[in-house]
């Protein structure tokens, strides 16, 4: 097994099992829901924003395994980050899924987002790992909204 395949099924099982940022959150700035009809993942990322600055992140909700690790990573990995940072890292994310990552993307910058890279080899997934990402991408656009994968 590759170093990068242990990571990933390590940081898949373990953010599933355990994830991270997993509440609801009252007094959340901003509150926007995401679907992925084709799997059936569905969640809603809460924000806390000072500024540009991301202060809090959280979500729930319910989906598969890859959603579900994803949308917790991604909730640590953003949080304490400007909103430009958090859109670069998107854009870096969605580039490691599609299998379209160059070098100017330095994989060994992206922690456990790195994790996400056998997500390339089943493109039927790669909805369900951008999901939190373009539900994220939307709560820093505007206040409350809903988006879909379809
Ligand atoms: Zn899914």
């Amino acid at each position: 097994m590759s170093a990068l395949r242990e990571l990933y099924q390590e940081v898949i099982l373990d953010h599933n099992k355990s994830p991270r940022n997993f509440r609801t959150m009252a007094d959340a700035d901003r509150r926007v829901e995401g679907y992925n009809p084709l799997c059936g993942d569905h969640y809603t990322i809460y924000l806390k924003m000072d500024g540009d600055l991301i202060t809090d992140v959280s979500f729930e909700g319910k989906g598969c395994a890859i959603s579900k690790a994803s949308a917790s990573v991604m909730s640590s990995i953003v949080k304490g980050r400007s909103k430009a940072e958090a859109e670069l890292l998107f854009e870096k994310f969605h580039h490691l899924v599609t299998g379209e990552l160059d070098t100017t993307d330095h994989i060994e910058n992206l922690g456990k987002l790195a994790a996400f890279s056998g997500v390339s080899e089943f493109p039927a997934r790669v909805k369900c790992a951008t999901l939190p990402w373009h539900t994220l991408h939307a709560a820093l656009e505007s206040e409350a909204a809903v988006v879909s994968t379809e």
